[in-house]
């Protein structure tokens, strides 16, 4: 440490003491303030130490050493006013040698201040937002020293605890931070799951709130710090260790960077030595973490943005940590209509929450095909992804809106745009309830094609949706969904209640049931192999590769199957075949407990259908071996997209990258209806893609005769069937894959507008 530093650092110190007995005084909070400006000036030698609060939305000088007392209470700026409400509106620092120079400044006659050349202001912040400034001048033209910033930094962290408990600023103020949180908003992002929703912010990893900033023990809050440290060092550890089936978000790539900062020397020794200034462990990392947010606010690199995500994130965790404030908010329950916020979701994580509570979700993060979000749409809870800041923008309890239609959420919505969205969900509840009357209606086209549509589950209740939408039966049901759900591996019995359940529930209609697909986005902590993390876990060890090889797991899975389908036809289906021989030792496997079950006298199915998902392109290259050996073959869109155009189904940034609606995947996709032609065999598709009426206009063009899709889409895909004339669509698709327009789905879109399609 330099003797400037060390003298900074004393100083600070030295304030920190004298506020601490400050604070504990039994003073009314204007003396108090007056008292800090005199403190704060006296130890860093300035010739003006002013203080300005935020009060109805507007910066007032509170108190002041050095400029006219007449000033107090009297000179007011509105937030990115003058040099004070510039750093309050911004949340940043600045040091200037001459202030006049600034363009933002404001002379104000009545402080007296136009003696005073240099100045220095911090915001004061509380929740991540400007309550107040703290400045100071002097006469003589000079930059400040970076350690005085430093401890002008730690006095307003002091400063803002002190305004809180004194009730300095209106409660409103206080509590959330600034003007700012307390207006309305729209914010766009990117729809995951289309719908309306409304209910109060809740932070899925709940902010730590500080209750102390001045340390009674230095050496006892360098303890608690040190212990938070060896502990997040763990938990990171333990994260990259299990990383090979991925979890939401946290890929390898942030895992390196996870560990990178969570080892880093330099952000360990900077939370040290603001402790060392008299913080307590709490305040220290967020001080740190406050300078750190403001350096990288003045370097504007995408990729510098993303890393600073990465490290607030550990920084909220290590806080958590020393806090002792470790759990989600589904860990602490729902206590009314919630929309929950975090940057990213597992599966498993969303399911954790009370469902009539969760009204919808919205993600910093996020992809259409993410399994979260897949999750999501079969609950029915609307889904806005890609929304970078809104972490920043809500603070908890916040009023939501959330409407997938206009890419938009509302914060904090005045009255009359309540009122508006309130008469959209009646209108929307209109039209849900015209989809529900086509329950008993055939999704016939105008020409007289059924097309069947089915629905994705994954849960014991997804069946009820079978009877309210009338689908044609379940299309894939996802059995991992009870592995994701548990805690350890679910045991046969418990397997074979659930397919018993389902398969009761289902009645006549029937249920694809599909053997475990887990990894990629699907991560199962107690099922785990020794050995490195997985770069692609989507293309690593998942679905059936996991099952041939740990075939203890297929096996029991083909022994519930099989007995839970007594007396009745068991339709399976293996995950992300790739080559034909996959498929024969996985229908093997049940064989063999088929033959088993057999000696045991017990009642087998009456038949079993096996069948495959296309989902690696690869396999469209042996259909010609494969089809005479199946009896259904279901393609997984989401997946077969993501291998065909090499670009990660959960990828925030690929989000938008590619269009169902492109001539590759179309082509792709006809090649495959055409492949399988002289087999008889059903051919479904049942990714995410057959659930939007546009793409799953194009897959009926395209010869797609099933669809199997997310129950809330069963309606408007009726709807859809029943407003086109297939010829008519097949031949107009004709042209556009022999001759592709620049944009397909544009000029699709507008064929089917002309043609009076209906497309919601
Ligand atoms: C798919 O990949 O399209 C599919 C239906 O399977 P999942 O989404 O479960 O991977
Ligand atoms: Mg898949």
């Amino acid at each position: 440490m330099s003797q400037a530093q060390i003298n900074a650092t004393l100083a600070a110190r030295n304030i920190l003491t004298r506020l601490h007995d400050v604070m504990a005084a039994r003073t009314n909070a204007q003396a108090k303030l007056n008292q800090v400006v005199d403190i704060i000036g006296d130890s860093l030698n300035s010739e003006v130490c002013s203080i300005y609060l935020l009060r109805e939305g507007v910066l007032e000088l509170f108190a002041t050493r050095g400029l006219n007392q007449e000033a107090v209470h009297v000179t007011k700026l509105a937030l990115g006013q003058g040099l004070t409400g510039t750093i309050a509106k911004n949340v940043e620092t600045l040091n200037l040698a001459e202030a006049t120079a600034h363009p933002d400044f404001q002379y104000r006659p009545e402080t007296g201040e136009e003696k005073f050349h240099s100045f220095a202001g911090v915001p004061i912040v509380r929740m991540e937002r400007a309550v107040g400034v703290l400045c100071i001048q002097h006469v003589e033209p000079r930059r400040y020293l970076e350690v005085e910033i430093e401890a002008m930094q730690t006095v307003a962290m002091v400063l803002s605890e002190l305004i809180a408990n004194a009730g300095l600023v209106d409660a409103q103020g206080a509590s959330d931070g600034g003007a700012e949180l307390t207006h309305s908003q729209r914010e766009i992002g990117f729809p995951l799951v289309a719908g309306l929703a409304s209910g109060k912010a809740v932070f899925h990893q709940p902010r730590i709130t500080i209750e102390h900033v001045v340390a009674e023990d230095v050496e006892a809050e360098r303890q608690r710090v040190y212990s938070a440290f060896i502990k997040m060092r763990e938990q990171i550890d333990k994260m990259a260790s299990q990383a090979e089936f991925g979890t939401g978000g946290e890929h390898d790539e942030v895992l390196e960077t996870y560990k990178m900062f969570a080892y880093d020397e330099g952000w360990s020794r900077r939370i040290n030595e603001a402790i060392d200034s008299g913080l307590t462990a709490e305040a220290a990392i967020e001080r740190v973490q406050q300078r750190t947010r403001m350096r990288m606010r003045q370097i504007d690199d995408p990729l510098l943005a993303d890393r600073m995500h990465d490290l607030e994130d550990l920084s909220n965790r290590l806080l958590r940590i020393v806090s002792g404030q470790i759990g989600t908010a589904a860990q602490m329950g729902l206590r009314q209509d919630t929309i929950l916020i975090a940057r990213n979701l597992g599966p498993a994580e969303l399911l954790e929450y009370d469902r009539r509570r969760l009204k919808g979700v919205i993600l910093e993060e996020g992809s259409l095909t993410a399994h979260v979000t897949i999750v999501a749409r079969a609950m029915g809870i609307p889904v806005m992804g890609r929304m970078r800041n809104i972490l920043h923008q809500v603070r908890q309890d916040d009023h939501l809106l959330i409407d997938t239609n206009e890419n938009s959420v509302l914060i904090r919505p005045a009255p009359q745009v309540i009122e508006a969205f309130e008469a959209k969900f009646v209108r929307s509840r209109e039209k849900q309830a015209a989809y529900a009357a086509l329950r008993d209606v055939e999704p016939r086209t105008k020409d007289g094609t059924r097309i069947d549509v089915l629905i994705n589950a994954g849960l014991r209740d997804d069946i009820a949706h079978l009877a309210v939408t009338g689908a044609d039966g379940v299309g894939l049901f996802r059995t991992e969904f009870q592995f994701l759900v548990s805690a350890t591996l679910p045991q046969r019995e418990r397997q074979l209640r659930l397919y018993r359940d389902v398969l009761d529930a289902a009645g006549e209609k029937p249920v694809v049931f599909r053997t475990v697909d887990i990894g990629g986005d699907k991560s199962l902590p107690y099922l785990r192999e020794d050995g490195p993390g997985e770069e692609n876990p989507a293309m690593g060890w998942r679905a059936v590769r996991v099952a041939l090889e740990r075939d203890g797991l297929l096996k029991v899975q083909a022994r519930a199957l099989i007995e839970a389908a007594a007396g009745k036809t068991l339709n399976v289906m293996f995950p992300m075949i790739a080559e034909p021989w996959e498929f024969d030792a996985a229908r093997q496997v049940f064989e063999d407990q088929l033959n088993f079950l057999k000696g045991r006298k017990k009642i087998l199915p009456d038949r079993i259908r096996y069948g495959a998902m296309l989902e690696v392109p690869a396999l469209a290259e042996t259909l010609d071996l494969l089809g005479p050996k199946i009896d259904f073959l279901s393609i997984g869109t989401n997946d077969l997209t993501q291998f065909l155009l090499a670009a990660d189904r959960a990828h925030p940034k690929l989000a938008q990258r590619y269009d169902w609606i492109s001539p590759a995947i179309l082509r792709f996709i006809r090649r495959v209806v055409k492949s399988v032609e002289p087999y008889d065999i059903d051919l479904t598709v049942c990714g995410e893609m057959g659930g939007r009426q546009l793409e799953a206009l194009a897959l009926l063009a395209v010869g797609i005769r099933r669809l199997s899709i997310t129950p809330a889409a069963v309606g408007p895909i009726k709807a859809m069937v029943r407003s086109i004339d297939l010829k008519a669509a097949s031949s107009r698709m004709e042209e556009m894959l022999a001759h592709p327009p620049a944009n397909m789905r544009e000029t699709l879109q507008d064929w089917a507008m002309d043609q009076g399609v209906e497309l919601g």
